[in-house]
């Protein structure tokens, strides 16, 4: 048996990342494990880029937690000495009335946002690679921008480890239970007790939890690089911004301009439902002929040659919101997780909301709608 500590975390990702960065910059001693050395390519926080936006289509709730992790971001950026953030603007397009654009204007209009309508023509005419039908309209939000997810954690990770966190990578945690008012967790290398628990395992959360049985479910997600056919430039950072492309009802597709390594696009959700053990991280020649034949439809210029994919995942709950509660049962232990495809934005934010958690039970925000108790009893 080791030293009791203050807080263990198990996963080191987008989240644990962070919690271990904040908890750490309090004083509290810090354990924290990953099956493997993160930034790494088997859970949720890789593909060179992520989208931060303001303006938060899936929910109001959303701009203030945003607006401070922009801060945090920020700050983040200062104390590491690189860049971690590129801000692009964003360009969200789709039909006026469509889950994208309604949802846009409802959060900027709520909260006092800055933001254009564009109609197509002036969208064809400003960005050029983008070429809409006149049944589209488009919302231009100036803060919205590319976070860098990889060198993120890198920053996260460095700076806990300089501020005293003890980070164990290639130490997968095999087991945690209470034990009296703390939790003891068993590693493939040892044991460990602490004070507190942060699970923060991402797609495999429920392994963690099985007797909660969580609504969660597991998304496979494909990300495509394309290189360019034609106007090379307008596909350049100070051409393109980051954007997201209601193309059928409830049906987006979003890219990013050209970080060096090509073009690359996504669909967000209609992926396969999955679990993290039988995930299938090849990516098929279907696949790939079926969104070239989408980025044909849409952005012409962008069909070449298809540079790499990769495989990532979501973590879904059925309201699409995220979990940032406590163990129902065992206080203790503190659960953030299954961020449904939009978490990495917040994850700055998120490690000072979950340190504050720890240390003194409570948030400046409303985290009501994150509660587990929303998801008990609901079958998948
Ligand atoms: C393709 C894709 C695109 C996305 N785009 C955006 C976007 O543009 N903007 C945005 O805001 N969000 C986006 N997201 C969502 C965001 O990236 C995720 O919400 C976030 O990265 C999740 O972080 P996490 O820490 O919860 O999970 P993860 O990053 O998966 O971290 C979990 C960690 O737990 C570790 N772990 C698991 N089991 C154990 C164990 N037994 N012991 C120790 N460690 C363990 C894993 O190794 C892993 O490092 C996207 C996600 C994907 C997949």
């Amino acid at each position: 048996m080791r030293k009791s500590i203050d807080l263990a975390i198990v996963g080191l990702g987008a989240m644990g990342s962070s919690a271990a960065y904040h908890l750490s910059k309090r004083d509290k001693s810090v354990v924290a494990f990953d099956l493997s050395t993160p930034p790494h390519l088997l859970g949720s926080s890789h593909g060179q880029s992520r989208i931060i936006r303001e303006a938060y289509f899936e929910h109001p709730l959303y701009v203030p937690i945003v607006q401070k992790s922009y801060e945090r971001w920020s700050d983040l950026q200062a104390a590491y000495g690189e860049r971690l953030i590129l801000t692009t603007g964003g360009l969200l397009l789709g039909p006026n009335n469509g889950t994208l654009i309604a949802g846009t204007r409802l959060s900027a209009d709520r909260h006092k946002l800055d933001y254009d309508i564009l109609s197509a023509k002036e969208i064809r005419k400003h960005y050029p690679v983008i070429q809409p039908d006149d049944s589209t309209v488009g919302v231009w939000e100036p803060r919205a921008g590319i976070l860098l997810p990889e060198k993120c954690l890198e920053a996260h990770l460095k700076l806990a480890q300089q501020q005293g966190a003890d980070l164990h990578f290639e130490e997968p945690v095999t087991e945690w239970k209470p034990d009296g008012d703390g939790v003891r967790l068993k590693t493939t290398q040892g044991e460990y007790r602490a004070q507190q628990l942060l699970l923060a395992p991402g797609p495999w959360l429920s392994a963690f939890i099985p007797e909660l049985a969580l609504p969660i479910t597991v998304e496979r997600q494909v990300l495509y690089w394309f290189e360019p056919i034609d106007r090379r430039e307008d596909f350049e950072l100070d051409r393109l911004p980051i954007f997201a492309w209601e193309y059928a009802p409830g049906a987006l597709f979003y890219g990013f301009p050209n970080l060096g390594d090509g073009v690359k696009v996504a669909l967000h959700h209609q992926g396969e439902i999955t679990d993290i053990e039988s995930i299938n991280r090849e990516v098929s020649p279907v696949e790939i002929e079926a969104m070239r034949l989408l980025v044909n439809a849409m952005i012409p210029n962008l069909a070449g040659p298809l540079i790499k994919t990769e495989v990532c995942m979501y973590t879904n709950t059925p309201d699409g919101h995220f979990i940032i509660d406590f163990h129902p049962d065992v206080p203790q232990v503190l659960i953030s997780s299954a961020c449904s495809g939009h978490g990495f934005k917040f994850a700055a934010v998120l490690g000072e909301i979950l340190a504050d958690l720890v240390v003194d039970k409570k948030s400046e925000f409303d985290l009501s709608p994150f509660r587990i108790s929303r998801l008990l009893n609901q079958s998948k």
